[in-house]
């Protein structure tokens, strides 16, 4: 009890302080400081921790990974097909194991999530579904620093139904000399052009800045002018508390190998909200895994969907990249997103005060500095692009990204990042600069 209440006093703590010891003391009083023994650490040649800020990237491997994975090659070993219904974790409602994890992670109810496919994948199957343009209504709304591949994604669905794909594309893009976006000039933009815009596909965490948009207040906008609002959440889940439900925004995808550590190139999760689960009318394209699940096996029937998020699925889903999913769900189930955005605001205020303290004109924070209004990164602008400050950082093995044009973006991750990890960085930093 005492030590629950010396931790609450440290939530509320925000006068962070320089040195070693502090940083030490942080670490002693993390309720959350366990689960860092739970996961690999790439180590130097010293055997040293590697600092390790991009789990923003590729989240880090969880120990039991491995053991969740063994089960299911042990149980295709021995027994073969039979292993979709008598393994341990029978394979063939295999995605059902996830489905309540996942949904707490977002802030759904389960009828309105389903794992399946990789995130752009998912992008294409929603807007086969959400972006129904007409001939006056088809435009699509991104932000002008959106992940090249939604780019990519939304100008190819713009020319497959006809469109030029620049003139269909709008951009929210920040002001002049700003790096941030303005909810006004999204709101200008829908007031201006809403009876033009069909969809608007939004970032709901800038894989650049750093920035949480308030989704709730997008899907508002979007909505009053008759658009569908979608969120990629590449950047959000396992990072944020996105709320998707209650946000009202009518579909969602993400990845999993980002923020919920499930290995390179593991599946990305759907989100359709509960209001579009029954309509059986909603264009899709459709395989065997998105029909009804008691007839499945019944071969020579009609398409029959499987309401919710499921009947989005196509294909029987790969096992071993569910049971890398399964073994981290497991652990922000134990968790829970609360205590771990707790810990997060912390981190990732600490690390900004570290940096603030440094005073450095050759280094600016892009990010948000309302704890609100940004999950763990910190995008880091160098000045005249210098990029040699990434190199040497690397050299000296703590691990960040460089993005062009000119940010190194950190991510202390509340499973497995320490304060000391942060303080550290933040001396070689001083050091490099
Ligand atoms: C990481 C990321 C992707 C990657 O897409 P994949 O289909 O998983 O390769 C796409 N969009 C955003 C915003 C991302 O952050």
């Amino acid at each position: 009890m005492l030590f629950l209440l010396a931790t609450q006093k440290n939530i509320q703590l925000t006068n962070y302080k320089t040195g070693l010891d502090y940083a030490k003391t942080q670490d002693q009083n993390d309720t959350l400081a366990y689960y860092r023994n739970q996961f690999h650490i790439p180590k130097d040649k010293e055997g040293n921790d590697w600092l390790y800020f991009t789990g923003n990237s590729l989240g880090l491997q969880p120990k039991s990974t491995q053991n969740y994975i063994q089960q299911e090659l042990n149980d295709w070993a021995n027994l073969g097909v039979e292993g979709h219904f008598e393994a341990k974790n029978p394979w063939m409602p295999y995605h059902e194991f996830l489905t309540e994890s996942m949904a707490k992670i977002v802030g759904a109810k389960p009828i309105e999530v389903v794992v399946m496919n990789t995130l752009t994948t998912n992008l294409h199957l929603l807007m086969v579904s959400f972006y129904q343009p007409t001939k006056t209504k088809y435009k699509i709304v991104i932000e002008s620093d959106a992940f090249p591949s939604d780019r990519y994604a939304v100008q190819t669905q713009l020319d497959f139904h006809g469109f030029d794909a620049n003139e269909g594309l709008i951009e929210w893009k920040p002001r002049e000399g700003e790096e941030l976006l303005n909810i006004e000039d999204l709101e200008t933009i829908l007031d201006q052009q809403g009876d033009e815009i069909a969809l608007l596909l939004i970032g709901g965490v800038n894989y650049y800045t750093g920035q949480y948009l308030d989704i709730k207040r997008i899907a508002e906008l979007g909505h009053a002018k008759n658009c569908m609002v979608g969120i990629d959440l590449a950047h959000g889940v396992g990072n944020i508390q996105p709320e998707l439900h209650n946000s009202g925004v009518d579909f969602a995808a993400w990845c999993t190998y980002k923020y919920l550590n499930s290995g390179p190139g593991s599946l990305g999760g759907l989100f359709v909200h509960e209001k579009h689960a029954h309509n059986k009318d909603l264009k899709r394209f459709a395989g065997w895994w998105s029909h009804n699940k008691d007839t499945r096996f019944n071969m020579r029937q009609p398409l029959d969907v499987t309401p919710g998020a499921e009947g989005w699925q196509l294909s029987n889903p790969p096992i071993l990249s569910m049971a890398a999913i399964k073994a981290s769900l497991d652990m922000f189930n134990e968790v829970g997103m609360e205590a771990l955005r707790k810990k997060s605001e912390q981190l990732t205020g600490y690390f900004e005060f570290l940096i603030n303290e440094l005073n450095n004109d050759k280094i600016k924070i892009i990010t948000p500095t309302d704890p609100k209004q940004r999950g763990c990164q910190l995008s880091i602008q160098v000045k005249d692009a210098d990029k040699s400050l990434h190199h040497k950082l690397t050299k000296a093995n703590i691990i960040t990204d460089w993005r062009e044009p000119d940010v190194i973006r950190c991510a202390p991750v509340p499973l497995y990042n320490s304060f000391e990890d942060v303080f550290r960085m933040v001396e070689k930093l001083k050091e490099i600069l």
